[in-house]
């Protein structure tokens, strides 16, 4: 091989972003490449081994906690507990349909695929219809969601990343949002990672309404329950409100946590993300988080035939009925999986 063919190849071998430790250690680069290469091999082994940078879980608490969230959360995890003892077949009922229509119509499909990505075009009505959906989850509103979400996206498993398991599995689960945040640490967020949302009066209005709408759902769970089903309103209610939402709550919560931890890439990307089987299964097909990473628009998140993805087969339901259009389901080419199965932190 000539010399010119030697110094042409070079460059072609520091663009490779493949993750494995062979590429990041390719031979004879020149000084200014090895540089540029030590430092995304050092950024890339951070990503891979969870080695926390400058955090200190003391130092996210600048304004305290966020009681009002945190005594919302011990509320709901105490009724789901004492559900244990009111079980009833109608309730189950209640809580399955109400699940299905909070979860999946309202944060995967609502929140997550149609207001963070645009990831088909429905008309106003369906879009607010959707977000209403969504915070019946008490999750949050929509502006407040997927602002954190699309910050997620840009800064994954990097600094400012909302809730990477770089900062500790726990951290990415159920303690990112605990910390108060001012009124104008609140603004400056949404400004900036969802204006549309913000520009949105209705958004804005749901921002400020969002939870008065489960609890008004847990009054007309309690009437029916005790009314016209007969006896059983708090059965319904700690059913239809609370179980409901702590499952929901974990199995959101698992999406950021446990799928940048466990699992295995159809893609290589700058981040931990993973498919994961049982948080798919869990989360209507949201555990497929390493195609989702990877082809973010994309409202199709199995892409391979055994990737279950109920949200898309709703979505693919609400196209045929011609309430959503422009549904980006083109699959990239899929070639073998991008590495094995992941490492356990
Ligand atoms: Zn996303
Ligand atoms: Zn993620």
């Amino acid at each position: 091989m000539s010399p010119q063919a030697t110094q042409t190849k070079a460059p072609t071998q520091t663009r490779n972003h493949k993750l494995d430790r062979h590429t990041i250690k390719s031979p004879a680069p020149r000084p200014e490449q090895s540089r540029t290469e030590e430092r995304q091999a050092g950024k890339r082994r951070q990503m891979l081994e969870g080695t926390p940078s400058t955090f200190r879980f003391r130092d996210q608490f600048p304004n305290g906690i966020n009681w009002v969230t945190t005594g919302w959360m011990t509320v709901m995890h105490v009724g789901a507990v004492a559900a244990l003892w009111y079980v009833s077949w109608q309730a189950m009922v209640a809580f399955f349909i109400l699940h299905y229509i909070t979860a999946c119509w309202g944060i995967t499909l609502g929140y997550h695929r149609l207001l963070t990505h645009g990831s088909m075009v429905v008309s106003r009505p369906v879009r607010y219809f959707f977000s209403l959906c969504g915070t019946l989850s008490a999750e949050g509103s929509p502006l407040f969601w997927v602002a954190n979400h699309r910050k997620h996206h840009v800064l994954s498993d990097h600094e400012g990343d909302p809730h990477s398991p770089n900062q500790g599995f726990w951290w990415s689960h159920m303690l990112w949002f605990q910390p108060k945040d001012t009124a104008e640490q609140e603004l400056e967020l949404f400004k900036r990672w969802a204006p549309d949302m913000y520009n949105d009066p209705v958004q804005r209005f749901l921002h400020k309404t969002f939870i008065l709408y489960p609890i008004l759902l847990g009054f007309g769970l309690f009437a029916i329950g005790q009314w016209a089903v007969g006896g059983l309103g708090i059965s319904f209610v700690l059913w239809g409100l609370c179980a409901r939402m702590v499952v929901c709550y974990h199995c959101t919560w698992f999406v950021n946590s446990a799928t940048h931890v466990w699992g295995y890439r159809n893609y290589e990307s700058t981040d931990r993300s993973r498919n994961l089987w049982w948080v798919a299964l869990l989360s209507y097909g949201e555990g497929w988080h390493n195609n989702h990473h990877a082809h973010q628009r994309l409202a199709k998140h199995g892409h391979r035939w055994y990737e279950i993805d109920v949200t898309y087969r709703t979505i693919w339901v609400l196209e045929k009925l011609g309430l959503a259009t422009n549904v980006q389901d083109k699959l990239p080419k899929l070639g073998p999986l991008a590495d094995g199965p992941a490492k356990l932190n």
